[in-house]
């Protein structure tokens, strides 16, 4: 049996007043048996993390820079957001990929240092319109699992989260079917297992793109979906709450 787990990604949303009444709110209403985290923006993980109290829920990272520190002014590294009380961090969101150019080589490298910093690596991937439409999403999907892989070795999978986020999902509304997020769930998995039976079975999966209440129970009812990774209805905490639960 896999835990489920759900995490809200905040973007860049938010405001220290805003996020005190969010956690309040939120607090309030979840009654889960899932894994539920956090993810901020990062001048406000620590704050957060002091809010939230309970160990419980965990707290992280939207993203972090490969290397441990050096001259990169404006970025944050992954021993930062764990020295702030993170727990975990976003690798390859698509929005990453997509605006500052991230490739799959620049991701695995990032997975690498949120293990070197002990936080818990949660992986994005996903494929975009165009290339679901050449019938080539599987392809894109493992490819960028691959490259993780080959630099980061399947041990480092171990306890680490996937999610699988459709770019054409992401922000628009249209959410992929319960159907489709299977397969393509299952695809992976099957992927991981080719390295590590033990890695791919404990693997929790997430699903990511339009996540709503009134469709996260059709999504978390298939068997290789372990949750969501929620990022517009996750500003509400109200219905951030009622996805927590239905997980
Ligand atoms: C995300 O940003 O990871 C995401 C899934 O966004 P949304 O839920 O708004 O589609």
């Amino acid at each position: 049996m896999r835990r489920p787990v759900v995490a809200g990604n905040w973007k860049m949303h938010g405001s220290k007043a805003w996020l005190e009444a969010w956690v309040a709110d939120w607090q309030k209403r979840i009654d889960a048996r899932a894994e539920l985290i956090v993810l901020p923006p990062a001048p406000y993980l620590a704050t957060v993390r002091a809010l939230l109290g309970d160990r419980r829920v965990r707290v992280g990272a939207q993203n972090v820079h490969a290397e441990a520190n050096g001259a990169f002014t404006g970025e944050v590294a992954a021993e930062m957001v764990k020295d702030a009380g993170a727990d975990c961090t976003l690798v390859g969101h698509s929005e990453r990929r997509q605006r500052c150019g991230e490739s799959d080589d620049v991701v695995a490298a990032k997975f690498v240092a949120a293990r070197r910093a002990g936080l818990t690596p949660i992986l994005c991937v996903g494929e975009s319109l165009d290339e679901r439409k050449r019938g080539a999403a599987a392809d894109v999907v493992l490819r960028q699992l691959d490259a993780v892989i080959a630099r980061a070795g399947i041990a480092a999978f171990d306890d680490a989260l996937i999610a699988y986020e459709p770019v054409w999902a992401i922000g628009t509304g249209v959410v992929a079917t319960p159907d489709d997020a299977e397969e393509m769930h299952a695809c992976i998995r099957v992927r991981l297992a080719e390295h590590a039976r033990d890695v791919a079975a404990a693997m929790r999966i997430l699903y990511g793109g339009s996540v709503k209440a009134g469709n996260a129970a059709g999504l978390f009812a298939k068997p290789n979906v372990d949750g969501g990774l929620v990022g517009g209805a996750s500003l509400d905490a109200g219905e951030f709450a009622l996805i927590c639960n239905a997980a």
